[in-house]
């Protein structure tokens, strides 16, 4: 639109020279810098927690800056479960009268615990040093959250009406706690959330190299998650007369062998299309392995190379690996119990039943038994029949809005559909049938990546182009009737 107005108020001449006014100019929009800065330090330095802190303060702050930008009372709420977990959803009014349903933005408050002995700085402080930004969900996921409230804001001003509305859901206990935001609304409150598709900026974002962009990611499919606990019980007795029969023997032997069977190579459509995106990127073996694998007869030594590869691996099947161990009660007794924690995420099209089953099958030993682990801890004897979510369409309005925006902001950087090897809210929208599309334009380098660990930061660039690009990539997605 920009650069139209310039073409006909200035003349052909400038039209590069204006382009360039034009998006510099965006880009730094004193503005909207300002109170994305204000929103993004608040934010962080609100606590929380599942531990200590709360997601109402936080639902409650964001819904008082939309209120203020003239979002009406009736189209921001704040709710929840109980006093700690509050969730808030906010409203932008589309087109009077339109037929399209609602799209869905989600984004969990809640971050991981961080302890100041741990960190370099306050991790509850918004601290800029050397280009960054420091704080507890700088990458995960309040740099979303403040992105999203932002560009909220940021439209509203501009007086943009969307050709739908789009949904804005800042929930709660995402990363733990009993009180998953996402959730809790679909339960409850159905109506207020329900939309066409979702998008969720926890997964996907731009891949860069020491700030130069490799590939633009978005998640369109996601493992499924799965703990299972590998126990054998004796009667024990005295360690000067071993026995063959050993709990701690039956459970190491099984782990050896989980150690050594790779569950088999597989591929769907999203994993194809990012094996086929990555052949293109990378070099020499590599490459030729990737094409080697997406062949009709996918060769086993290529796959057996890319497996070196954690995140190949990861992506090419069901990974299940031991995660903890515990076992005997004294130095000079045989162990009357032995157990292992195995951590499984599922490939898409398999439930946790078929893959507690085929646990059972691997190890294949009667004194041991495989019982599904929930995330609260409880044991049953048989894991969930859900299967993980197969991949929703690669709807044309999300991945051309997703192209164009991409090749503006970061031009030369292929956009790639990726299967996440964790799990994300998305679960719970997929499962609910609303389509859900892992996007987010912020920038990370691929060797700092420091969600849940420690000095977990952004790069001050990165937050602003995460700024433009939803800014952008929502109203590429929202204009026009269709
Ligand atoms: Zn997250």
């Amino acid at each position: 639109m920009k650069y139209r107005v310039c073409l006909t108020s200035i003349g052909v001449l400038a039209v590069v020279l204006c382009a360039q006014t034009a998006w510099s100019a965006a880009q730094s929009d004193a503005v909207t810098r300002a109170m994305a800065h204000d929103i993004f330090k608040q934010l962080i330095e609100i606590n929380t927690t599942d531990s200590i802190g709360s997601t109402t303060v936080a639902a409650q702050a964001m819904a008082k800056r939309l209120l203020d930008a003239g979002f009406p009372k009736a189209d921001v709420v704040v709710m929840g479960p109980n006093d700690r977990k509050g969730n808030m959803v906010a409203r932008y009014r589309g087109k009077a009268g339109s037929t399209l349903r609602p799209i869905l933005i989600i984004g969990h408050l809640d971050v991981v615990e961080a302890r100041r002995e741990d960190w370099t700085t306050d991790p509850f402080q918004f601290v800029e040093q050397g280009g960054y930004y420091y704080g507890r969900g700088t990458q995960d996921m309040k740099v979303s959250d403040a992105i999203a409230v932002t560009d909220f804001i940021r439209l509203k001003n501009e007086g943009y009406v969307p050709n739908r509305d789009i949904i804005l859901a800042l929930t709660a206990d995402e990363e733990g706690g009993k009180s998953n935001g996402v959730d809790w609304l679909l339960k409850n409150h159905r109506d207020l959330i329900d939309a066409e598709f979702a998008l969720n900026p926890d997964s996907g974002g731009v891949v860069t190299d020491q700030g130069k962009p490799l590939t633009v990611e978005f998640e369109a499919t996601e493992k499924l998650y799965a703990d299972f606990q590998v126990l054998a019980t004796n009667p024990g007795g005295h360690s000067s007369l071993p026995k063959p029969d050993n709990a701690i023997y039956h459970v190491a032997d099984a782990l050896a062998v989980l150690e050594k069977s790779p569950f088999p190579f597989e591929l769907n459509a999203v994993t194809r299309e990012y094996f086929a995106q990555m052949a293109t990127i990378e070099t020499g073996q590599t490459a030729a392995d990737l094409h080697a694998i997406l062949g009709a007869s996918p060769d086993p030594a290529a796959i057996q190379r890319l497996s070196k590869d954690a995140r190949y691996n990861s992506t090419m099947r069901t990974t299940c690996v031991a995660t903890m161990l515990s076992g005997g009660h004294a130095p000079n007794a045989l162990p009357q119990r032995a157990e292992a924690n195995v951590n499984c995420r599922i490939f898409p099209g398999h439930s946790q039943e078929d893959i507690r089953t085929q646990l059972v099958q691997m190890f294949n030993d009667p004194k041991l038994t495989v019982r599904y682990r929930s995330d609260a801890g409880e044991l049953t004897d048989h894991g969930s029949d859900r299967k993980a979510m197969t991949p929703p369409p690669l709807r044309t309005d999300v991945m051309n809005s997703l192209r164009t925006v991409s090749a503006k902001l970061w031009p030369g950087a292929p956009v790639i559909p990726t299967m996440m090897t964790g799990s994300s809210d998305s679960i719970y929208t997929m499962s609910a049938g609303i389509p859900s599309y892992g996007i987010d334009g912020v920038a990370v380098d691929r060797d700092d990546v420091r969600m849940h660990g420690k000095d977990e930061r952004v790069k001050v660039d990165s937050y602003y182009t995460g700024v433009e690009f939803y800014y952008e990539f929502l109203k590429a997605l929202t204009t026009g009737k269709r």
